[in-house]
């Protein structure tokens, strides 16, 4: 026995398909054609993650001239304090020589630093002494300069010059920051006290020995 269907109406498309390929049109682009590369790639693509944006750079290749400007630029020293240079200070963050052209990038210890324009033009005349005819010499300010990027050479010569230096590491994390106590540069005592915020430069502060009554400057964690 044959059911009789309830109208005459047309099934919905879908379920009268396949109709006639004359009044079907063409067929959607998604499924008439292969996938476009992007999409069809793009597992693929899954399989070699990009690096994070913020990744370190890879290494470049360093030739013997970008080799001898970082060591000419490396030497210029600090005009505040004339034992460090300014790689020890870790302000010297990338040189490199393309053809001929010497860039520099350095970072200042603080914005404003008014040693920062005594720096660049020694960089200048000690690349142009040691025969590099063109010197660019570029401050950057991100990431900001901290005393954790100053090297233990650059320490022990503070010290040596009679500046404490800085105690403790800028990029301690969590809410309590353990103080260190700033030893006497001269007498090593940690018997020590500050006396002025600020003492010969706004990145020093001023301390008192009390065990050799002697005050000294200390290089601030910053
Ligand atoms: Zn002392």
């Amino acid at each position: 026995m044959v059911i009789p269907r309830v109208s005459d109406e047309p099934l919905p498309r879908s379920l009268s398909e396949p109709l006639p390929r004359s009044s079907r049109g063409p067929l959607p682009r998604s499924l008439s054609e292969p996938l476009p590369r992007s999409l069809s790639e793009r597992s693929e693509t899954k399989r070699r993650p990009e690096p994070p944006v913020n990744a370190h750079p890879r290494p470049r290749t360093v030739d013997a001239a970008s080799r001898r400007a970082r060591e000419v630029a490396a030497s210029v020293l600090d005009p505040e304090v004339p034992v460090l240079t300014i790689e020890d200070l870790g302000v010297l963050r990338d040189v490199v020589v393309d053809h001929g052209r010497v860039s520099v990038t350095i970072t200042p210890t603080y914005s404003g630093c008014p040693a920062m324009d005594a720096i660049r033009d020694d960089v200048v005349l000690a690349l142009t002494s040691a025969g590099f005819d063109q010197v660019d010499v570029r401050l950057v300010l991100a990431p900001a300069w901290t005393t954790d990027w100053m090297t233990d050479a650059g320490n022990r010569k503070l010290v040596e010059y009679g500046i404490a230096p800085p105690t403790g590491r800028a990029a301690a994390s969590g809410p309590i920051r353990l103080q260190l106590s700033v030893r006497c540069p001269r007498c090593g005592s940690l018997d020590t006290r500050e006396i002025a915020r600020f003492g010969s430069t706004s990145c020093k502060a001023l301390y008192e020995c009390r065990t050799c009554l002697e005050p000294f400057d200390h290089f601030k964690v910053h």
